[in-house]
């Protein structure tokens, strides 16, 4: 296998475990990253087990183990009466039926944990404070422009691929397809209230979702059970878009006034809310061309209704270590962007398909409710099988 110089633009969890996939299969990596603080927004993350395996297979399972938390179960309820509509295994059994664990974990504690793995390795560079502006190929490597201190420095870097881990506004994505972004016209409100400050309802370790027509929230306790990070989705009209704006704690309950009472007292907790515009854009075509692919966000976000963007992220991180085996740059990024498409199309399907089947009125959600009712959690964990039995060898 050839060692090869690697850019990566973004260290977001995707970047960050790509810098980790690659370094781990001998190249040399640099991870370029704008922001010169890594302070992560207070929110929770969840990490089903086709990307916890990866990180374990980094090494990090005692690190994981450390910092996150392990949900028993997801509760799903009525939003309005709070009646029990089902459940999903999560826990115990799920880490044995899919050899890898359901984990919750603050944000800034996968951060944490994923930066000190960096940090250990000799063949990652972090350079910080450095925005990529531009990028220019030939058929041997790519040179990126990299501008600092407010864009009073610009430096040149070359490699000889590189990798756009850069986020829902990827500028490396332009390269590849000029699609503008679009908001979808809903936005999901997060905040993190003490557990202790919580209702009796929510002392539990279980991960709640509770559906209502248009809405739905979820919540789960993380930073070892101290915290409970809370999701509520609701409609906001295009053109109020904005990326981790405050919320007015009014608008929200105003939005969610059917609420049962026990979630209406949970909502009411936070003082303040970080608002983020959903967007659901189709995947880059192609995600690599030549010696530029792209990863996470920046090839393909999606909604968040099936918890899989950064677990989306982190299993490209692994397949293009792997197909980076390959002698050719141009063929490996390729059968990379091959391999991804497919997979990434039916998560993204399925996460839609969820959106639907949560905010559901009428007769669908008639059907959907007398549906779930009839299963039991461990036969709707197993309709999860294709996605959480990913693993990252090639196999399905
Ligand atoms: C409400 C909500 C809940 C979610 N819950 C989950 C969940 O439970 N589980 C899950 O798997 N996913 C979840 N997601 C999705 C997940 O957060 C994202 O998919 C994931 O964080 C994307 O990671 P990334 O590394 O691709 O991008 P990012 O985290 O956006 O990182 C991109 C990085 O690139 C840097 N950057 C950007 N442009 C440049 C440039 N030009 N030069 C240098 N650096 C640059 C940025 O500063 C940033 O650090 C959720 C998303 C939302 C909105």
């Amino acid at each position: 296998m050839t060692a090869r110089t690697i850019a990566i633009v973004g260290a977001g969890i995707g970047g960050i475990t790509a810098a980790l996939a690659l370094d781990a299969e001998g190249h040399s990596v640099t991870l370029i990253e704008r922001r010169t603080g890594f302070s992560e927004v207070g929110a929770g993350l969840q990490l089903s087990p086709n990307a916890s395996r990866v990180l374990a297979d980094l090494g990090l399972s005692a690190a994981l183990r450390r910092a996150a938390d392990l949900p028993p179960q997801v509760t799903v309820r009525d939003l309005a009466s709070a009646r029990t509509l089902g459940g999903v295994l999560l826990g115990a059994s799920l880490k044995e039926r899919f050899g890898a664990p359901y984990y919750v974990i603050h944000r800034a504690d996968l951060q944490t944990l994923l930066l000190d793995a960096v940090r250990s390795r000799a063949g990652i560079r972090l350079m910080v404070g450095r925005e990529v502006t531009a990028i220019a190929e030939t058929d041997t490597s790519v040179t990126l422009t990299l501008e600092s201190g407010h864009g009073s420095r610009t430096d040149m870097f070359e490699a000889d691929l590189a990798i756009g881990a850069d986020g829902v506004r990827s500028r490396l994505r332009q390269h590849l397809d000029a699609r503008p972004l679009q908001a979808c016209g809903q936005a999901a409100w997060r905040a993190l209230v003490p557990r202790e400050a919580a209702p009796e309802e929510f002392q539990s370790d279980e991960t709640g979702l509770w559906l209502g027509r248009g809405h739905h929230v979820v919540h789960y306790p993380i930073g070892r059970g101290q915290q409970i990070n809370i999701v509520a989705v609701i409609p906001e009209k295009l053109g109020s878009e904005g990326w981790g704006r405050l919320g007015e704690p009014a608008v929200l309950r105003a939005r969610l006034h059917g609420a049962a009472p026990p979630l209406a007292a949970l909502l009411a907790i936070p003082d303040s809310w970080l608002v983020w515009s959903l967007v659901d854009r189709p995947a880059a075509r192609p995600l690599a061309r030549g010696r530029i692919a792209l990863l996470g966000d920046a090839a393909h976000p999606i909604l968040p209704f099936l918890a899989q963007g950064a677990a989306l992220a982190i299993e490209d991180a692994a397949v293009i270590a792997r197909t980076l085996r390959q002698a050719e740059v141009p063929a490996a990024l390729d059968a990379y962007a091959r391999e991804r498409g497919a997979r990434v199309r039916r998560v993204r399907d399925a996460a839609r398909g969820n959106g639907r089947t949560y905010h559901a009125g009428g007769l669908t959600r008639l059907a959907r409710n007398a549906v779930m009712s009839r299963m039991t959690p461990a036969r709707l964990t197993e309709r999860y099988a294709w996605l959480y039995g990913w693993t990252p060898d090639g196999r399905p």
